[in-house]
């Protein structure tokens, strides 16, 4: 006979584990499954190990999706601040590194023992290593075929995240769920990831892998003002993965370098104080050492004294460093990317409750969604809020 429960959640991830707590909470009985052998292995890798497991301004404005007002309901509902109760209570000690992006002291493995505990407290099962092989509709519910027997649940919740890191789990599954149930998805893409670039343009940035710098990155309208970081294929660091978000292949990425500086005006200003400076040094005042020679030498100044050079060349060299424009020819793609953006279409689900509004009991919450949230604890804020907010339906 198949095990009967109220709520089963595929997926044990952030978004799951939080809506199999509340739905626990509420007296249901849960059980959560996942193929992996391993609860909450993305929490685990997440922040450098120190998972950002919020963001103290979280807000709507923070994410991307086809419907920007979707995720308002459930960002509500559920907040940073209940989460940062959450963590106070299992007595984890995190601290603010910029802004507002919230990180535990600690380790992220302090977060996945704070929900298994908290499962563990409202009486939630967990059958990790199994697979799930079929679902269908019964009656008002689900049946479903596990790798270790037949399940029923009134409440299917499908938490199974994106495509990023396959690595460590990661599948389409939620995805085609959505699908076998008539739900559309939408196109979905590597998200919160480096840019590459041809293999001309590597060759002469090659020198300054491993440099990082300031930066204002635009694309796709958006800016974003943070680190940026030369890699041996192309760009990351945060401004670069946030704007990756936003960039489509063939589009301009522009890069303001030292973005509080006109560098111009400034080179300008210098080449009458500092006439006998040389274009290097003065731009090594400003930008790593090896960033600034290579920017001399691709602008054939290197050996040049300021006072030798007109305003077209000092234009030039401040063009290079405030207005770089870069053409990637791609991402790393899913191996490396921190998200997937799209996904199971706000068109077919309820805010309030993330129910899909054509099959009553069915569920989406988390990654698997068409709501992707920028750098900073945002995607977490997400799995959190719309984990609960199901997890007060299912
Ligand atoms: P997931 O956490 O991906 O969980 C999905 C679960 O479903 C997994 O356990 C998986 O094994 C399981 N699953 C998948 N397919 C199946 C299947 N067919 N059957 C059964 N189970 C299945 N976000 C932040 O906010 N802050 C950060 O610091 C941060 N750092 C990150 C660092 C890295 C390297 C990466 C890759 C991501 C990071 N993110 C961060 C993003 C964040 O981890 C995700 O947005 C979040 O984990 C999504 O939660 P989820 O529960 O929806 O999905």
């Amino acid at each position: 006979a198949a095990a009967a429960w109220d709520v089963v959640v595929i997926g044990a991830g952030a978004a799951g584990m939080m809506c199999a707590i509340e739905a626990g909470r509420r007296g249901r009985r849960v059980l959560v499954v996942d193929h992996a052998p391993t609860p909450g292995e993305k929490i685990r890798i997440s922040g450098g190990g120190r998972c950002n497991f919020t963001n103290l301004n979280a807000g709507p404005a923070n994410f991307i999706s086809a419907n920007r007002h979707f995720c308002r309901s459930a960002l509500s509902r559920y907040t940073q601040h209940d989460v940062i109760d959450m963590v106070r209570r299992h007595g984890i000690a995190f601290h603010e590194k910029t802004l507002g992006q919230l990180f535990c002291d600690g380790s992220a493995t302090q977060i996945i023992h704070m929900l298994l505990d908290e499962m563990q407290a409202h009486h939630v099962a967990l059958a990790l290593s199994t697979r799930v092989e079929r679902v269908e509709r019964s009656g008002d519910g689900f049946r479903l075929a596990l790798t270790s027997g037949m399940a029923e649940c009134a409440s299917l919740v499908v938490a199974c995240g994106g495509r990023s890191i396959p690595k460590i789990g990661a599948t389409g599954f939620g995805y085609d769920l959505a699908r076998q149930f008539g739900l559309p998805v939408t196109e979905t893409r590597p998200a919160l990831v480096p840019l590459i670039f041809d293999a001309e343009l590597l060759e002469r940035l090659k020198p300054l892998a491993g440099v990082a710098v300031d930066a204002a990155v635009t694309t796709g309208g958006v800016r974003f003002d943070e680190a940026m970081l030369f890699t041996h294929r192309g760009l990351s660091g945060p401004a670069i993965l946030q704007a990756s978000s936003y960039w489509r292949e063939g589009e301009t990425v522009e890069i303001a370098m030292l973005p509080g500086l006109d560098v111009y005006a400034a080179l300008r200003e210098a080449r009458t104080s500092h006439a006998r400076q040389s274009v290097q040094t003065w731009l090594g005042h400003h930008l790593p050492r090896r960033l600034a020679q290579s920017i001399a030498e691709d602008e054939h100044t290197r050996r040049f004294n300021l006072a030798d050079l007109p305003d077209t060349r000092l234009r030039s060299i401040a063009n290079a460093v405030n207005a770089w424009r870069v053409v990637p020819v791609g991402t790393e793609g899913y191996r490396t990317a921190e998200v997937t953006l799209g996904g199971v279409d706000t068109r077919a689900l309820d805010q309030k409750t993330m129910a899909a509004r054509a099959v009553p009991g069915l569920y989406f919450i988390g990654e698997v969604v068409d709501v992707t949230g920028w750098l900073g604890g945002y995607n977490f804020q997400w799995a959190w809020s719309s984990g609960w907010v199901a997890g007060q339906a299912a």
